[in-house]
């Protein structure tokens, strides 16, 4: 039995999380919740599962949520609440799945406390991978992959070492614009950005998988979580997202871990790692895939992905710069004051703008972010 604390639970891998604890009552209990400002999803989740601890952005929210719930569940809230939940005394494993940045203190609590920690925010890792796995590292406790990209990478992987790999293969889906002209970008809606082919995700993470900034920013994490230097990591874009992504060994073996897309799958082993449990959930059949193709990126309508190369080359506060700015511009794009083909130049602008720190501290990262949020000019 592991005791899990969710981290952003009311949101796309929040809930598919859910749903893996759920389906595994016997392996997962949730002793600890938290969201950011879904009160009723929250409610329900905690009356269903009866966690020990729960957490919500809004104090005035956390005082409804306890009247409502009375002894039941202790509730936090705000920043402080998501430290209390990630160091939950009881918890085994903390998984983060809050959008943005706000997951990063407290995975580094959930570290510094003991716990293991399952990772879906890559942004954690893209702004401070050094810091998060030198810290992992000292308290000897695992970084795991929720990302079904690293997850797969991770399975391949199987406890070999990174001598023993000649590159790491990151498979993109491509995105809704795959095929379309670079022409036709200007006129490209919210709406129709945020329609992706194969995968049901929260509003950020599908934006930056139309634009190719989330396999960017996946580039900077494998780098992190796998201890390989970015020349050893590629993206290969591969529609049917079967193949979740592939390790080439230095003999020039290559080993792939294929399945249906769902992300319950890579959810549940993160949580019950080492063990593989039997789960009815996923299914694949090939007869109905049919093929699998592969096509190289096309980095003149793609930016992204030579942006986030550069910035996890030159590493320092350069890829908390690119995150950051990437945000605003997403957020710039979604409220009708940028266009889409204008989201990687505005990263790229800002990030020529920065002047790199070299081994930053984490503060420094946090100011490197900050910066670029107001560089950005977009906020
Ligand atoms: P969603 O937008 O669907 O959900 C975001 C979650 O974060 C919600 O539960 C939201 O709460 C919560 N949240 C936001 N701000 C705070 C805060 N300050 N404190 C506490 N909780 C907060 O995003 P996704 O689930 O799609 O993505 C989450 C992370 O996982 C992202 O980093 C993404 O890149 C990554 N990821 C997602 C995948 C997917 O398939 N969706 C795949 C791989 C990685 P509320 O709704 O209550 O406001």
């Amino acid at each position: 039995m592991k005791n899990v604390v969710v981290l952003g639970c009311t949101g796309s891998i929040g809930t598919s999380t859910v749903q893996v604890a759920a389906d595994l009552p016997d392996r997962i209990r949730l002793v600890g919740l938290a969201a950011g400002q879904n009160a009723e999803r929250l409610f329900e989740q905690t009356r269903k599962f009866q966690p020990e601890a729960i957490a919500i952005q809004d104090p005035a929210k956390a005082t409804m949520l306890q009247s409502a719930l009375g002894s039941g569940a202790r509730v936090h809230c705000g920043p402080e609440g998501l430290l209390r939940l990630a160091t939950l005394p009881s918890a085994d494993i903390v998984l983060i799945a809050i959008v943005g940045t706000a997951g990063l203190a407290p995975a580094l609590a959930a570290i510094r406390a003991g716990k293991d920690i399952a990772v879906a925010s890559k942004e954690i890792l893209v702004m401070a991978g050094e810091i998060v796995m030198a810290e992992a590292r000292r308290a000897g406790v695992r970084v795991l992959a929720v990302d079904s990209e690293h997850s797969a990478i991770f399975q391949c992987l199987d406890g070999r070492p990174p001598a023993s790999v000649r590159k790491l293969w990151l498979t993109a889906s491509g995105g809704p614009f795959r095929k379309t002209p670079q022409a036709e970008f200007s006129g490209i809606t919210v709406a129709d950005a945020l329609k992706h082919p194969s995968w049901v995700m929260g509003r950020k993470i599908t934006i930056d998988s139309a634009t190719l900034f989330n396999k960017g920013l996946e580039m900077i994490e494998a780098r992190w979580l796998f201890g390989l230097p970015m020349s050893q990591v590629d993206v290969v874009v591969h529609p049917q997202s079967v193949v979740h992504s592939m390790v080439e060994f230095v003999d020039g073996s290559i080993l792939a871990q294929l399945s249906s897309p769902d992300m319950c799958l890579p959810i549940q082993y993160a949580l019950t790692y080492p063990e593989r449990v039997a789960s009815s959930r996923v299914r694949t059949d090939f007869t109905r895939i049919g093929a699998l193709t592969f096509e190289a990126p096309d980095p003149e309508r793609f930016p992204a992905l030579n942006l986030a190369r550069r910035a996890g080359e030159t590493g320092g506060t350069l890829p908390a710069v690119l995150n950051a700015a990437n945000e605003m511009a997403v957020q710039g794009f979604c409220e009708g004051r940028l266009g889409f083909g204008e989201i990687a130049a505005a990263v790229a602008r800002v990030m020529g703008e920065h002047d790199v720190v070299r081994e930053p501290t984490l503060d420094q990262i946090l100011e490197a972010d900050a910066w670029a949020r107001r560089a950005a000019g977009l906020g």
